[in-house]
């Protein structure tokens, strides 16, 4: 999908000992607890632009719904290295997989899950790879270069990301949501210049959602503001025993959705108090696959 010059983790050039892999986004780990969808998916596209002239969002026309013969979870990138991908990638994988999945079983059941801190900040790691490596699969903006990737190699999280978890009553089978946010706080608001971006991605797995938000520039921009009692943070990761999940009113389904928009709208109105500030611009880019779901359903 990208003409990248080099692994976005390990930051080594492609050629020589650098060779492209085929990495699956959601892990092929997952493929055997979710036996019986369709092999198909539906996508969508749809962004949301901020005129500093009426200080409103206005919506272009999405595109889609286009439906693909193939699983989301056959969703690969290039775009990452075979050392990356077979090494840290892997081990990462392996040990967030069972804590992903106790995670689902606990939202489908309505069950309590105490998460340690180690556990609930490999799963926060675990989340910001995907979020990133999803990221490589569509066209448009990188949050972040060099560093940020080579922290996730190093086993860090990642400066000034969040992530959340939240239940759903209802099953929504597979979903990924991503949003790209751009500030740009010039006076000449011009395509290409933003200045601060961000990313969000909202995976849905059946009745858990997992949401990530990623900045550019930690400290500049704000992540979605959540109702705690519905959303339970996995990162940043407070108290000294651990992250106690699910939260006990479950979530609307459409509410992930929603979030990317007001986190735009907060965001640029922040930018546009501020003393420095004479024009933002704000854009929301999302899409989203559904195995298994009528098209009529896709946003
Ligand atoms: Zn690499």
């Amino acid at each position: 999908m990208t003409a990248s010059v080099m692994c976005i983790f390990c930051v080594r050039p492609w050629g020589g000992e650098v060779k492209h892999s085929e990495q699956h986004v959601l892990g092929q780990r997952l493929k055997k607890h979710a036996e019986g969808l369709p092999n198909a998916r539906i996508s969508t596209l749809a962004s949301l632009v901020f005129d500093p002239q009426t200080h409103e969002f206005v919506a272009p026309a999405a595109t889609g719904p286009l439906t693909r013969g193939s699983s989301l979870l056959n969703m690969r990138t290039r775009d990452v290295c075979e050392e990356c991908n077979k090494c840290w990638m892997k081990r990462l994988e392996e040990e967030a997989t069972p804590l992903f999945l106790a995670l689902a079983d606990a939202a489908k059941n309505n069950a309590q899950l105490t998460l340690s801190r180690a556990e609930a900040r490999t799963l926060a790691r675990r989340a910001q790879v995907l979020a990133r490596t999803h990221e490589l699969t569509t066209p448009g903006p990188r949050v972040g270069e060099g560093p940020m990737g080579t922290r996730l190699r190093d086993g860090l999280v990642l400066l000034g990301s969040m992530v959340w978890l939240a239940r759903t009553q209802e099953d929504l089978g597979i979903q990924v949501r991503q949003s790209h946010i751009d500030i740009s706080p010039t006076p000449i608001v011009m395509p290409g210049d933003a200045e601060n971006l961000s990313l969000l991605l909202a995976i849905s797995w059946f009745h858990l959602t997992v949401l990530t938000y990623i900045p550019e520039a930690p400290g500049r921009t704000q992540g979605p503001a959540l109702p705690f009692d519905r959303w339970t943070a996995l990162q940043p990761c407070g108290g000294a025993s651990g992250v106690e999940y699910p939260p006990m009113v479950p979530l609307h389904p459409s509410a992930a959705v929603v979030l990317a928009a007001q986190t735009a709208r907060k965001n640029a109105q922040k930018a546009q108090n501020a003393p420095s500030a004479h024009g933002t611009r704000s854009t929301t880019r999302s899409t989203a696959h559904r195995p298994g779901q009528p098209s009529s359903n896709a946003q």
